[in-house]
């Protein structure tokens, strides 16, 4: 399922280039594009939703599969320990600005808590 004009979705069909750090048959981590943190990758389904509650509602293990892919990019990039932030922004207001679900993984610095 892709939708057009979708960045992200151009992403996955390789129409937009971007590093790529990792892959599974239905998921993709590639770095972010103006970084906020020595690793920052996003990682998004391959299928296209609009946002994580409509990639959990779908209801069919593609977001366990999202966070276990976002887990695997931060061992591969030495990041576990000391530990490293996931996010999802939802929504205009929050700052989502690609409506291609994606998870933030940052980490390689210290993050603030909270995050202002
Ligand atoms: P959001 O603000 O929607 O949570 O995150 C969108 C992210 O996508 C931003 O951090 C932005 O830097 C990143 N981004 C925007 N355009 C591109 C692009 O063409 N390639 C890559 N790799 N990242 C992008
Ligand atoms: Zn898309």
């Amino acid at each position: 399922m892709s939708e057009a004009d979708c960045l992200f979705c151009k992403i996955v069909a390789s129409e937009v280039p971007a590093k790529i750090v990792y892959e599974t048959d239905r998921t993709l981590a590639f770095r972010d594009v103006n970084p906020q943190a020595p690793t920052h990758v996003l990682v998004i389904p391959k299928d296209h939703y609009r946002d994580a509650a409509a990639l959990a509602a779908a209801d069919h293990g593609l977001a366990d599969e999202v966070i276990k892919t976002a887990h695997a990019v931060a061992q591969q990039e030495g990041i576990v320990e000391p530990g490293y932030r996931l996010v999802f922004n939802t929504g205009p207001g929050a700052g989502q600005t690609v409506f291609h679900v994606h998870g933030h993984v940052l980490g390689g610095r210290g993050l603030q808590w909270p995050p202002g």
